[in-house]
């Protein structure tokens, strides 16, 4: 686990002071390369390239996390909005939120993650949850 001294700036922005990227800034979000992404503070799995979509919107979307019991979900009523905030239940690292107008044959979530937050583990096979391969 990363100390928040080691972090590099934009990442303590986003994940401690429950920022977000600039559109279409980060890193991850055209990408089609296939792994695990993990959490970029804690290496907690996140989310599988299984369930990555391409939502447009400019960061990079999930239709669900790998295991639901790595991710902590609160309110966020900041910004006059009600959203759902994702947090990393081991560091508690603030994701991004995740919002109800994914596609519906996938579930209808939209996880919007930060780049920023997430480092992708390159792996050729993967489950479609990584749970299973525990
Ligand atoms: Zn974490």
């Amino acid at each position: 686990m990363k100390k928040d001294n080691e972090l590099s700036e934009e990442l303590r922005k986003v994940a401690r002071k429950g920022g977000t990227e600039a559109p279409f800034s980060g890193k991850y979000v055209g990408s089609h390369e296939k792994g695990v992404y993990k959490c970029a503070i804690c290496d907690t799995e996140l989310f599988s390239s299984n369930t990555k979509f391409d939502s447009k919107t400019g960061w990079p979307s999930f239709t669900e996390p790998t295991n639901l019991e790595n991710i902590e979900f609160r309110t966020d009523s900041n910004h006059g909005m009600n959203r759902t905030e994702v947090v990393c239940k081991k560091c508690n690292a603030h994701l991004g939120h995740v919002f109800d107008d994914g596609p519906e044959e996938s579930g209808g979530k939209r996880y919007c993650i930060n780049s920023v937050c997430l480092e992708l583990e390159k792996k050729d096979q993967i489950p479609y949850c990584a749970r299973i391969d525990l």
